[in-house]
Parts: C-alpha cells; sequence; structure tokens
C-alpha cells in the first residue's frame, strides 16, 4: 500500500480535490474571478468556484431576480424575488464559501465597468445571452492580456469555450455575417441605443447550465494550471441525442479586437483626482513628447445638436447607454445630431473636466499615444469604491 505524505493525508474541505495529481489549491485560492452574468449559467458557475475553493470573486449582474429565474438557480430563493441578483449571488456564495470575499457590482458590463475591473482578474468567465456583452467582454479582456471563457446555453444544448489574450482566433473572429447582422440591428445609425428588445428570454434548463457551467468552470480550473484547455475552440454538446464534439475556430485577420495595452501606469490617484488636460500632461510627460494623444476605452456622446433650432445640449455619456427617445429636441422634436468624442488632443474646450465628468466608468484605462509608445492610465484610486473588499486585498499586482 502508497504511503501517503502529511500533506495529502490531511482531511479537510479540499482533501479529495488534492488528491487530483496536479491539484494545486493554493492556486485557486489565490486566484481572482470576475464572473459576468448571474443567471442559470452564472449560478452554476459561482455554486462550482465555491465548492471548489476559490475565494476572491467579482460578480456583475446588472437585473433583479425574476420567479421565472427560479427554476434555473441554485443560489436563488422565492425571498429573493425583486433582489438585485449580483448581491443575492455574492451572499449565497459565502454561505457556500464563508471565508470567500466575494464583490457584487450591479451594473452593466458593458456601459458601467471600467477596464481596470477586467484588469483585476486573472480570469474571467461569462454566462451571458446576448453577443454584444461577448464582443464587449473579448476586447477588454484582450486590451487587458486576460483569458476569458464563453459559456452559452439554448434549449438542451450549449457551447463553452476559452480565449485566450494575445493569442487568436478570438470570439470576434467566430463571428460571421448573422451576428454582425444582430449586433447592428441594436444600434440605430446615429449612435443612440434602442431600448433593449426582450432579450434574456432564451429557453434553457438547469440541466444544460449546469453541463456547460461545469465545462467552463472546469476549463479556468486546468488554464490556472496551466494545463492544455479549449483556447480558440468550442465544446459543443448538443442533449438530444448526446452528441459533443469540438469546433476549431481560425483567426479573422481583419478582426479588431486583437489589441493589448502594451504598459500599464498605475495612478495611485481618484479617477476624480485628474482633469483630462492634467491627465494629457502627465503623458507628455512620461512619454517625453508634446505630440501625444488621449484615447479613452470607448465612444462618449458630447453633445447633442438640433439641425432646425440649433440648441446644443453638453451629455458627456457613453454612447450605447443614451436612448433614442432622449435624442429628440425639447423646442421642436427634431431628432438631433449626436456628436462624440473618443479621445483628447490638448486643444478641446473640456479639457479642465475630471476623469469622473466624461460619462466613463470609475477604474477605467486611457491610453496615452505619442508616434513611439503607448501608455496605459489605470486610477487605482478608484478600486475599493468599484470593487469593495477585493478592492483592498493586495492592491498591486507584480
Ligand atoms: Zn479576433
Ligand atoms: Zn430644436
Amino acid at each position: 500500500m502508497e504511503t501517503l505524505s502529511g500533506n495529502e493525508i490531511r482531511e479537510d474541505r479540499y482533501s479529495r480535490l488534492r488528491m487530483i495529481p496536479w491539484w494545486d489549491q493554493s492556486r485557486i485560492a489565490a486566484c481572482r474571478v470576475l464572473v459576468v452574468g448571474a443567471g442559470a449559467l452564472g449560478n452554476e458557475i459561482l455554486k462550482n468556484l465555491a465548492l471548489l475553493g476559490f475565494r476572491q470573486v467579482v460578480v456583475v449582474d446588472l437585473d433583479r431576480i425574476e420567479t421565472s429565474n427560479l427554476s434555473r438557480t441554485v443560489l436563488y430563493r422565492a425571498t429573493d424575488v425583486g433582489e438585485q441578483k449580483a448581491s443575492v449571488a455574492a451572499r449565497a456564495y459565502r454561505s457556500l464559501a464563508d471565508d470567500a470575499l466575494v464583490q457584487p457590482i450591479a451594473a452593466d458590463i458593458i456601459h458601467d465597468c471600467g477596464l481596470g475591473v477586467f484588469e483585476w482578474a486573472d480570469v474571467i468567465l461569462a454566462g451571458l445571452d446576448n453577443r454584444e456583452a461577448r464582443l464587449w467582454i473579448n476586447r477588454a479582456a484582450w486590451k487587458v492580456g486576460r483569458p476569458w471563457v464563453d459559456g452559452a446555453i439554448e434549449g438542451i444544448n450549449g457551447i463553452a469555450r476559452v480565449f485566450l489574450a494575445g493569442q487568436a482566433p478570438c470570439y470576434e473572429c467566430t463571428l460571421g455575417e448573422v451576428d454582425w447582422a444582430i449586433l447592428e440591428r441594436r444600434m440605430s445609425c446615429n449612435l443612440l441605443a434602442h431600448r433593449p428588445d426582450i432579450t434574456g428570454k432564451v429557453p434553457t434548463t438547469p440541466t444544460i447550465s449546469s453541463i456547460i457551467a461545469g465545462i467552463q468552470v472546469q476549463e479556468a480550473v486546468k488554464l490556472i494550471h496551466g494545463l492544455p484547455t479549449l483556447a480558440g475552440r468550442g465544446f459543443v454538446f448538443e442533449g438530444l441525442n448526446h452528441t459533443s464534439y469540438v469546433v476549431e475556430y481560425t483567426e479573422n485577420p481583419d478582426c479588431m479586437s486583437h489589441y493589448t495595452i502594451p504598459e500599464l501606469v498605475r495612478l495611485s490617484e481618484s479617477s476624480a483626482a485628474w482633469t483630462v488636460d492634467g491627465l494629457w500632461h502627465r503623458a507628455q510627460s512620461d512619454l517625453g513628447t508634446a505630440e501625444v494623444t488621449l484615447e479613452f476605452s470607448r465612444d462618449v456622446i458630447w453633445r447633442l445638436v438640433c439641425p432646425r433650432c440649433g440648441s446644443q445640449e453638453e451629455l458627456f455619456k457613453a454612447v450605447g447607454s443614451v436612448l433614442y427617445e432622449e435624442g429628440a429636441c425639447s423646442c421642436d422634436g427634431q431628432q438631433r445630431v449626436v456628436e462624440t468624442i473618443h479621445g483628447y488632443t490638448g486643444s478641446e474646450a473640456w479639457g479642465d473636466r475630471k476623469l469622473t465628468e466624461l460619462g466613463l466608468p470609475l477604474l477605467d484605462i486611457i491610453v496615452a499615444r505619442s508616434a513611439e509608445r503607448e501608455l496605459g492610465y489605470l486610477p487605482e484610486g478608484d478600486r475599493e469604491a468599484v470593487l469593495g473588499v477585493v478592492g483592498a486585498e493586495g492592491s498591486t499586482r507584480a
């Protein structure tokens, strides 16, 4: 009979996991996980993470719990209906793993979360129901060099896939004409958003969500152990005949997602402490040249201009966060022209605005460019306001 070492013999919560030869519980405990979506997939993802011993988690979801969620969400009870999914999910996580730090963020992942939220994470797990959010996560993950694991379910079928930043094919590479047509339908031609249609009403079951979320979390575990994963590929499962196979994706050389911020500067101040012009001057000094452009993480609606009466209204709100209906002029009802900005070159009239007054989320990254070099500025003073309990922990990454 084999003799077990002291470490193996120790019977604790994770002793059966530790019996797997390559298993490293300390890697799991140290891993920071961002979970986007706390619906059918998100519940199963979070449940698995809690049981496996993941101890640093941020969960993002904008929605509130509805009665119809209860057939697919192990973390929610009937008494939770009407509450924020993110906060109830975080509470339930801690009831499964009472030493875990779990921060709920009740926000829209596209409009309300800065790139620093993605940068905080070692791995991103998504349980979403739309391409727009997946595309945004894909681009954000590439910018900050983080891997992400996608899951999608419909009926009793599903797919799990892994995308590594800096290593195509990525999610955007997988998109075909039909996907782009669906994506473009969500935005009107003048950049104002249509009221969300009845999304999120995909037929799903708790059985398929547990299968696909199981694969997703298992891929994340393998990823942090340096084991082979589904990187750039998808695991497809068809529940009717139990057919499963792996699809290979191919790189799209014209893909817009393939950009990683080469160098990050961690500002100790919060974004309220910086004006746009102040940051621009800092970037001039860091880059050693006057020829510097600042680039925002997303396009911002600077103002709405009425072509009929000429009235102008300054907005400073992210593109996509303003509804089409709000575009009408209050004087004459004319649909106004949307003027956007996506950066700063040193001469714009609004340069004295604080970074918090641009319509950009907290803990976002602004990229400064010169002809030779690029730097991303991350206002780490926002960490606690955004990341709460996990933001205070081990504030900087090597
Ligand atoms: Zn790509
Ligand atoms: Zn007007």
